[in-house]
């Protein structure tokens, strides 16, 4: 059951089984809650820098969650509850609305215009098309398509359903990008690397943690080698140390995430960021 659900889904392991649907029946209706009122949701934004020059490239949103008795949830398991008692697509619906909001003040108000990206759970990128629930956002905040982009990780693009391929195609033909999050870690085909619409490759930070470590170093070029090749972008996820930086610099990678450029920042630690960082 763990592999159908995919990598990146949360796995309660260390517990018993009833007490495991107990914290999720529990998580569910306070997720219930929240959605409705809009009360301990929030997004963090994790800067993407594209180097040569260095230059703030774009920004990821994050979910944050804090339940009423002030604790906050880790967003894989927020997320798998979200996936399994169907409140992925509303809590996705706030997650958008909200980035859009927030990326258009940006640029209203002359900060910075780049792109802000969005995860999508595979779940929700197989039951609906996405497409009209991002237009709607986009709309609703005056954000251009070519500000937003949507993250997925390769495990839901491999169930390649013409459904998914339409919707993808309609999501670049209105301007978005489409990056394939945590590159590597599936076990997917390349061929829809090809195949797919898609804009960029973020390699997995399990990679990139192994870069100094001999002949792991090649499996990021060879990426790096073969995006390029099919005419994609490719992002470094999670980059912490100056060696990784430099080694993907000279691999001529386009864009670094990762603490070692900053963690993921509330909206107002963004505005000093983009200040101190283009200064
Ligand atoms: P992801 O999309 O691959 O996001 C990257 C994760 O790596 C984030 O964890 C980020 O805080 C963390 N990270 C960034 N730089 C570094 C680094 O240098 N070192 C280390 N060790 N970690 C770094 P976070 O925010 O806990 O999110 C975990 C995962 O939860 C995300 O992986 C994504 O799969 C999911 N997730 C988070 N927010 C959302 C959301 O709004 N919607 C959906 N569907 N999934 C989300
Ligand atoms: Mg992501
Ligand atoms: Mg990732
Ligand atoms: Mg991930």
């Amino acid at each position: 059951h763990a592999k159908a659900l995919g990598k990146n889904t949360f796995q309660f392991y260390s517990k018993e089984l009833g007490e495991e649907q107990e914290e999720i029946n529990r998580l569910e209706s306070e997720l219930r809650k929240s959605i409705q009122s809009k009360t301990g949701l929030q997004l963090h934004f994790q800067p993407k820098i594209a180097l040569n020059p260095n230059r703030v490239g774009g920004f990821e949103a994050l979910i944050r969650w804090t339940l009423e008795n002030g604790d906050s949830v880790n967003p894989e398991k927020m997320i798998y509850v979200a996936e399994q008692r169907n409140l992925i697509v509303p809590l996705t619906e706030w997650i958008v609305d909200e980035a859009c909001r927030q990326n258009a003040l940006w640029q209203k108000n002359n900060l910075i215009k780049v792109p802000i990206a969005v995860n999508f759970s595979g779940t929700h990128i197989v039951r609906e098309d996405i497409s009209e629930m991002i237009v709607s956002a986009l709309t609703r905040h005056g954000l251009k398509a070519e500000y937003f982009e949507v993250e997925m990780t390769e495990s839901s693009v491999i169930d390649s359903s013409k459904g998914i391929l339409e919707s993808l195609e309609k999501i670049r033909a209105l301007g978005m990008s489409i990056a394939v999050d945590d590159f590597g870690t599936g076990f997917s085909s390349l061929s829809y690397l090809s195949n797919f619409p898609i804009t960029s490759v973020k390699i997995d930070r399990t990679f990139v943690s192994r870069i100094n470590q001999g002949n792991h170093s090649a499996i990021v070029t060879a990426i790096i080698h073969m995006s390029h090749a099919l005419g994609h972008s490719v992002v470094a996820e999670g980059v912490e140390t100056q060696d990784q930086l430099d080694f993907l610099a000279r691999e001529n990678c386009d864009y670094i995430q990762g603490f070692y450029f900053s963690k993921p920042l509330l909206a107002h630690e963004v505005e000093a960021f983009v200040e101190k960082f283009s200064a």
